[in-house]
């Protein structure tokens, strides 16, 4: 896969280049790398692979802990010269009404699976094929992958990039969030020591 453009993104955090790559599924957003300044693909790169979530990334919403997990990943890549992968799957791939639906059901009682299921969508179906192709066109071979999730972890198997090790990503637990927590944590086995 190659990149469509990029451009310099001096940010908060520092300064970034960002590289926008076609997304199969909906031509109208790409999906976005971020790649730390002084990235060198040649080291083991810290990379985060983080699905779009417009309630929690821009509204800082507290059904979810994506906003925060979004907050600490730029900080970390950009301490570390890594890449962070934009990956344009709103809510866990079903879409930004979808999502706001599952909401409703969650509030009557479901997890964030079941309400999935319950709309006849896939409990998670997101895709890692892309950010595996993006990290490639970046020349990248091994990575420490921040991530709590196993499935992720799982997606690199056979895929000529090495993970080096994993670095947790976890998020302070909330009210609100609480439960999503702990249905990702004990129906997803995601890896959340402080719950
Ligand atoms: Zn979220």
């Amino acid at each position: 896969m190659e990149h469509l453009i990029k451009t310099q993104l001096p940010t908060e955090w520092g300064a970034f280049e960002v590289f926008a790559y076609q997304n199969d599924e909906n031509e109208a957003m790409p999906h976005l790398a971020l790649v730390s300044k002084a990235f060198n693909p040649e080291e083991i790169v810290t990379v985060r692979i983080h699905s779009e979530c417009l309630t929690g990334d821009i509204f800082k919403s507290k059904r979810c802990d994506c906003g925060e997990q979004l907050n600490m990943a730029m900080k970390k890549i950009s301490e570390e010269n890594g890449v962070l992968l934009y990956m344009r799957q709103e809510g866990r791939g079903i879409g930004i009404v979808n999502k706001l639906n599952a909401y409703n059901l969650q509030d009557e009682g479901m997890n964030t699976y079941e309400a999935n299921q319950h709309l006849g969508l896939e409990a998670d179906g997101r895709q890692y094929h892309g950010a595996i192709q993006i990290l490639k066109d970046l020349h990248i071979e091994r990575i420490n992958l921040l991530t709590n999730n196993p499935m992720k972890i799982h997606a690199f198997n056979d895929s000529g990039i090495f993970i080096n090790k994993r670095i947790p990503i976890t998020a302070l637990p909330n009210k609100e969030n609480k439960f999503y927590l702990h249905t990702k944590k004990n129906v997803k086995g995601h890896l959340i020591d402080n719950l």
